[in-house]
């Protein structure tokens, strides 16, 4: 039976009339006036319109941001007084907790079972958990040679430009805030064109807060148009980016004109590899969910299922008979257990990897086709017979599409795991400690899962090897990337 979700009169209200740009504490129009529409996925119809921020917004943004961080009423203000906003921001979103699940859902089309357990209370961990390293960031003193006293500062690197992805709205906002506002930077944040909803909502929530004008500001827009001018700025400190590996090369080859600080969180083909002395009643659900969470638009998606011959036949059989048994539906709904992909851009971009995959020779065993006439639905989708060298081997889908491969020994398996220039992250089903070890030291991952998978904690740093990325988040490690280092010499 269908329950549906009947939306808060807060969302109601905050989904009337057209959404603006969040610049120096005030709403306000695009210069140009131009808008965008965001849409439901569950049923391609227009949500709401947006305020669609260009070049000269993201002018205007960055000296407010620039201004709120030269005045020094956050970067040096008391790291007590940091501490008590961002924990302040972190309640409000805990009151308003059911709102943002429901706009979440709306706007990105995710199950609002997973709103609801995941990304509305891991944003708000990750608040707390930064809030609370605000009076923590402590340097050294250093015995160096002569006579002299010598000790470093962490100093706020100072406006940050972050430019975030549609597939965890609020929690990739509140992954990059955290750490920046922890240390004192200000931030223009630019959330993904198809979902900018969750980020207006958590900006409504900052000024209720009381955060200083210009510390946080949120505008939507495009990536050439928004995106581009502000990597390109000068008065901008750092970039913090992520998304594909495609434009995190281009971030990165445009941030060196003015040797800006970068940070990249970027795509992924994970592995996860099945042992057959595995806990097979874990791993088999495991490995799927690894896969099919968030409709497969994860970063870390294990998206290679290396399973070792003796164990592959079963394995794969149970993989269908678990994917032909998730529930599809609206997000809304909430019976759903996957919902529409974000877009119909998306929806077509993983129809053309499904159907290349056949092209290539791969066996399809089950999915491969919407389930329902609307909406960006694609069925939970396994493929058998998958060869290293073909596209859905190789390429990231960003669907519920998982390739399924056999294997016969830890090294080879190793190798071909670390075959491709990704790097996110990986996993490990077996009940030998031994072989976790040897597997794990020898994966080339950010992160390593051993039997669990897509596992992750605001204290516990994320990132990637290779081409998936640079810099962490999360943990204490991501405040390095928000910090200056100062080593201070004192004759004495
Ligand atoms: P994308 O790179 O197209 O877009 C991501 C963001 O960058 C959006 O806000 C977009 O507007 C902006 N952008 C696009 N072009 C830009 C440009 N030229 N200059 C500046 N900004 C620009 O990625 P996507 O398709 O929206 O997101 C999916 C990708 O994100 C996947 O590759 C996925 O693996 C990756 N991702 C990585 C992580 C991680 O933590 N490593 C997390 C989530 C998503």
């Amino acid at each position: 039976m269908e329950k549906t979700v009947d939306l808060y009169p807060k969302v109601a209200k905050f989904l009337e009339g057209q959404k603006k740009l969040f610049i120096n504490g005030k709403w306000v129009d695009s210069a140009n006036g131009k808008t965008f529409e965001s849409r439901n996925p569950a049923t391609g119809e227009v949500l709401i319109t947006v305020s669609e921020a260009e070049a000269e917004d993201v002018n205007r943004t960055v000296d407010a941001a620039r201004a709120a961080f030269d005045n020094g009423a956050w970067s040096r203000t008391t790291a007590a007084e940091r501490s008590r906003l961002i924990y302040k921001l972190a309640d409000l979103m805990e009151e308003n907790k059911e709102e943002l699940a429901q706009i979440e859902t709306l706007d990105n089309g995710k199950p609002i079972k997973e709103t609801r357990m995941g990304d509305i209370p891991m944003a708000i961990e990750h608040f707390r958990y930064f809030a609370g390293w605000s009076t923590k960031i402590v340097g050294q003193t250093i015995p160096v040679s002569g006579n002299y006293f010598n000790y470093t500062k962490h100093e706020p690197v100072g406006v940050v430009g972050q430019i975030i992805p549609w597939n965890f709205p609020l929690l990739m906002a509140a992954w990059k805030l955290g750490a920046a506002l922890a240390t004192g930077c200000t931030v223009v944040l630019k959330p993904a064109e198809q979902t900018p909803l969750s980020a207006l909502y958590l900006a409504e929530l900052t000024q209720e807060a009381g955060f200083p004008e210009g510390v946080i500001n949120i505008i939507p827009g495009f990536g050439p148009t928004a995106g581009e001018p502000l990597v390109n700025h000068e008065k901008i400190n750092k970039v913090a980016f992520t998304g594909s590996t495609e434009i995190g090369k281009q971030i990165m080859r445009q941030a060196s004109d003015t040797v800006k600080r970068v940070t990249l969180e970027l795509g992924g083909k994970s592995p996860n590899i099945i042992l057959p002395d595995a806990d097979m009643s874990k791993a088999i659900p495991g490995a799927l969910a690894g896969i099919m969470f968030n409709q497969g638009q994860v970063c870390s998606a294990g998206s290679r299922v290396f399973v070792q011959k003796k164990a592959y036949d079963n394995f794969v059989a149970d993989m269908v008979s678990h994917s032909q048994s998730i529930k599809q539906g609206p997000g809304l709904d909430s019976n759903t257990q996957m919902g529409p992909l974000v877009s119909d851009v998306q929806q077509n971009r993983v129809m053309k990897y499904i159907q290349r995959g056949q092209d290539e020779g791969a066996e399809m065993l089950t999915g491969g086709k919407n389930p329902f006439n609307n909406g960006y639905f694609v069925e939970p989708t396994v493929f058998a017979a998958v060869d290293d060298n073909m596209t859905i081997a190789k390429e990231e889908i960003f669907g519920p599409v998982v390739a399924a491969m056999p294997f016969e020994d830890l090294d080879e398996v190793i190798e071909r795991a670390n075959n491709l220039n990704y790097g996110l992250a990986a996993g490990l089903w077996t009940e030998n400690v031994k072989n976790a070890h040897y597997v794990a030291d020898n994966l080339q991952a950010g992160t390593v899962w051993v039997n669990c998978y897509n596992v992750f904690d605001a204290a516990s740093p994320f990132g990637g090897f290779k081409q998936s990325g640079s810099g962490r988040e999360m943990g204490s490690y991501a405040l390095d990337n928000y910090t200056e280092v100062k080593s201070v010499w004192i004759n004495m």
